[in-house]
């Protein structure tokens, strides 16, 4: 029998969260493997969107597919406020070129990047975890689970979810309709309760998506077809067309276990109003990799982590859930805000940009009656 390969943190999955907390681990000094089941790059469905706290927290300037500084916005594809801020609002990449991108920075910081391997089993054994994989077994002190939604590491922790949404997306060969949307985005407020769409250009191609609570795929499925259709878009060549789960974790669920800790969406970390879950999974991640070299073998290591999260993602999630709730109430009120009134939208953007938090914004008087009264 050959013996596992020893490492001091091994991570389970190379997406924003597994890679930026296989360099910041690498980074303190442990020895580190990072493995993912997928040869890389791989496709992901995602709009590749990178609001601010994503982009302060890469390890450099990402490989962007486009600068935006134009948003319009429609309420079930109703009429459209055109939109624009001094300079870029976010970014957007491709997640193939994003995510290969961050697992050659965690290489670069001294990680032992491994693709493809999947991890077949987690077994955490008090002294150290037994990580087997479909090439071999390895030995760690900590194991970080950033397998995304259906993560083998967070059903073994025990995750529990306070809500699972269903997003869908269609890649669009872009053509001659690429110059209109060099550098814009478009969202749409939708018809189920807390939906929205959006198109996220990345050059040559153009992310057209809607996201609705989990349950009703046809309706779901219908928004993304009337959306695509409303805009001009179904002509395009589909280059692909996928589905994903995003989902929130409810406050009390745990972010690990023994010698275990999950990051990103293996958490359930994201934002529950937008869904944006990168710079929540960058974020995450880093912690993980820092907190989990700086706890190898000691009883600090789930406190130390659970604190951290607690302060510096808590209060952005708990805000989210209290603008989502108003949102599925009122979403004319949000987009006539957003849409409509300078003070929203400056705030709209003050808030992609990451020049304030949806926690902060919220505590302002004005946001917090208004969402108050609007039933968040
Ligand atoms: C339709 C849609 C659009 C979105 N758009 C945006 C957006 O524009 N901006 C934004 O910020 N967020 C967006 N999100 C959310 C974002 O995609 C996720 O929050 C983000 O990908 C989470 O990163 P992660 O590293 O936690 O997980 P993932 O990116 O899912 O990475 C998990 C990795 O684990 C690997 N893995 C899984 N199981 C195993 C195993 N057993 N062994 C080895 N490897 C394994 C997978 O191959 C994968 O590479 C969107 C989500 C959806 C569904």
């Amino acid at each position: 029998m050959v013996a596992a390969e020893d490492f001091d943190v091994v991570v389970v999955g190379a997406g924003p969260a597994g890679s930026s907390a296989a360099r910041a681990a690498a980074e303190a000094g442990a020895r580190v493997a990072l493995l993912d089941r997928a040869a890389f790059p791989r496709y992901k469905t995602c709009g590749g969107g990178l609001i601010g706290p994503a982009l302060a927290h890469l390890p450099g300037a990402p490989p962007s597919r486009a600068d935006i500084r134009r948003a319009s916005v429609t309420l079930r594809g109703g009429r459209s406020s055109e939109r624009s801020g001094d300079g870029t609002l976010i970014q957007t990449a491709a997640r193939s070129e994003l995510d290969t991108w961050l697992a050659e920075a965690a290489s670069e910081a001294g990680a032992e990047v491994r693709t493809p391997c999947a991890v077949l089993q987690v077994s955490d054994e008090t002294e150290s975890v037994l990580v087997t994989t479909d090439q071999g077994s390895l030995r760690a002190r900590v194991v970080i689970g950033a397998d995304g939604t259906s993560g083998r590491v967070s059903r073994l922790v025990g995750v529990s979810l306070s809500r699972v949404d269903l997003g869908l997306e269609l890649e669009l060969e872009a053509g001659s309709r690429a110059a209109e949307w060099a550098d814009r985005i478009h969202l749409d407020w939708g018809p189920l309760p807390g939906s929205y769409g959006w198109v996220f250009p990345k050059g040559d191609s153009l992310t057209v998506g809607v996201i609705a609570a989990k349950g009703r795929p046809a309706e779901t499925r219908a928004y993304l077809a009337t959306l695509v259709r409303q805009l001009g878009l179904d002509g395009l060549r589909v280059l692909h067309d996928s589905g994903h789960l995003t989902r929130c974790r409810a406050p009390s669920s745990p972010l690990g276990a023994g010698r275990l800790l999950l990051a990103g969406d293996a958490a359930g970390l994201l934002e529950p109003w937008t869904r944006e879950g990168i710079s929540f999974a960058v974020r995450s991640g880093e912690l993980a990799g820092t907190i989990a070299a700086a706890h190898l073998d000691d009883d600090g290591l789930q406190p130390a982590y659970t604190a951290a999260i607690g302060r510096q993602l808590g209060p952005e999630m708990a805000a989210g859930e209290r603008c989502l709730q108003a949102f599925e109430r009122r979403p004319a009120v949000f987009h006539r805000l957003i849409g409509g009134t300078d003070l929203g939208w400056r705030q709209f953007s003050r808030l992609v940009r990451g020049e304030t938090t949806l926690d902060r914004a919220m505590r302002r008087r004005t946001v917090r009656v208004a969402v108050r009264a609007l039933g968040g």
